[in-house]
């Protein structure tokens, strides 16, 4: 019988073994910025670092999707076993427009290679069963490439998922947080109207800012009657008519993007046609037409305790913060973000604890500018490891333990009862606009309906 320390030395030392070239793939991915769906140079070098990964078969451009990617590894243990207990990791790649990667995404991105590797070690050292999947998944700022990926089975399978997260700092110490996160739809609400000359023929046009304008109005004033915890927030993009220089031309088009964010999935479905309502109302008034559709669905992240506490306790084991302390993982934190990976804790059990940067400032967070330099620092690179090393620690003792594996199915059942999931989504799925296409090359998805989730 293996002790959990020695899986605890193994797993470190598999880690530091890799250390450098992970810290090579990171800082090119982050020094090279993609949005999302436009990952390709992020693809390239993590699919080329887990080709040189022993026994790990890589498929670029998975799912249909030019930017998603997986590498899978079976141990031999494995080969001629009926069932086999599967782990999955994801890397995140994208980056935020005028930003850089002042999410951190270089640091999931490896986080997901190292948990993947060590665990594939350490089965394969110590002869037991079981099956590795990591995914390249493009797009978490606003795509949703996890869930359509979730629509394509990318997820079958697996046991449990893990996944990585950087957050803000505490002062200066490693650490981590199981964080809830909120459910976000977003909703594309496109006005259409006529153009016309704003000096000579104002009295012919139809102007669809001023549809846009009255839409936020009518949202702004909405806010004061949202439950607290509630979000709405959006901008306005214009169209190709919209005279750079000079208002000449009354606008015919404007289009409106929205988020739309609750605590649950449950609250989400009664808050939609209260916004949808704004939209309706202003075309009426403006006389537009309104084009309406549904963007993104992410579900709030259900995160598995059983899962958590293991997370905690590996990380326990082999880390101290540099005074000594103990790395503390808060078991109760909070955000009002969202994240695809949510769609996901409502198929699989998952966990995506949000590990600190020690040393982000009080105002160094995700989505602020400064924020990408942070998450290039050595200090940052090093939590990442931390936090990989106790990830990786929890998926072998899932692998290895039915116990675990049934105390943890059990809590994520009763967790997704305790919530109505199915009752929730049903209602969301009632209330929202049509979607737009399916994304990808093949036909063979049109049977695609969105289920936790949506096409772009
Ligand atoms: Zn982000
Ligand atoms: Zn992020």
């Amino acid at each position: 019988m293996v002790s959990a320390h020695e899986y605890d030395e193994a797993v470190q030392r598999y880690i530091r073994d890799i250390e450098d070239d992970l810290r090579k793939v990171s800082m090119s991915i982050h020094d090279r910025p993609e949005v999302g769906w436009e990952e390709y140079h992020a693809h390239k070098v993590l699919t080329d670092f887990m080709d040189k990964q022993d026994g790990f078969k890589v498929t670029r451009h998975a799912y249909d999707l030019e930017t998603a990617w997986s590498a899978v590894f079976t141990s031999s243990a494995a080969e001629n076993a009926k069932q086999v207990p599967t782990i999955g990791f994801n890397s995140e790649m994208d980056a935020l427009k005028g930003l850089g990667h002042a999410c951190g995404h270089n640091l999931i991105a490896i986080a997901g290679c190292a948990s993947a590797v060590a665990t594939a070690r350490a089965l394969e050292e110590f002869s037991l069963p079981g099956r590795v999947i990591l995914l390249g998944t493009p797009a978490e700022e606003g795509g949703g490439g996890k869930a359509i990926m979730l629509e394509r089975d990318a997820y079958k399978g697996m046991d449990a998922c893990l996944m990585l997260h950087p957050g803000g700092g505490q002062d200066g110490k490693h650490g981590a947080g199981v964080i809830t996160s909120n459910c976000i739809s977003g909703i594309k609400a496109t006005f259409h109207g006529v153009s016309s000359h704003a000096g000579a023929t104002p009295e012919l046009a139809v102007n669809a800012l001023d549809a846009a304008f009255v839409a936020y109005s009518a949202i702004s004033a909405l806010r004061q009657q949202l439950a607290p915890g509630t979000k709405v927030h959006g901008i306005i993009t214009g169209s190709d008519e919209w005279s750079p220089n000079e208002p000449i031309v009354i606008p015919s088009k404007a289009t409106m993007l929205y988020g739309l964010r609750t605590e649950s999935s449950f609250t989400l479905a009664d808050l939609i046609p209260r916004v949808l309502r704004c939209f309706e109302g202003a075309a009426t008034a403006t006389g537009c037409s309104l084009e309406l559709e549904r963007e993104h669905l992410y579900l709030e992240l259900r995160q598995s305790g059983p899962l958590a506490k293991e997370f905690a306790a590996a990380a326990a084991r082999c880390w101290h913060s540099d005074d000594g302390e103990s790395y503390h993982v808060e078991m109760h934190a909070k955000t009002g973000a969202s994240t695809d990976f949510g769609n996901v804790s409502y198929h699989v059990p998952a966990l995506h604890p949000m590990f600190n940067l020690p040393e982000a400032g009080p105002k160094d967070q995700p989505h602020a500018a400064s924020y990408a330099k942070t998450t290039a620092l050595p200090s940052s690179h090093e939590a990442t490891l931390r936090a990989s090393t106790a990830l990786a620690l929890t998926a072998l003792k899932v692998l290895t333990s039915k116990d675990l594996r049934d105390e943890m199915y059990k809590a994520w059942k009763e967790d997704l009862k305790a919530i109505d999931a199915e009752h929730a989504i049903e209602r969301l799925h009632k209330v929202l606009p049509e979607k737009q296409g399916a994304r990808g090359k093949s036909s063979d998805h049109d049977h695609e309906d969105g289920h936790f989730g949506c096409q772009h």
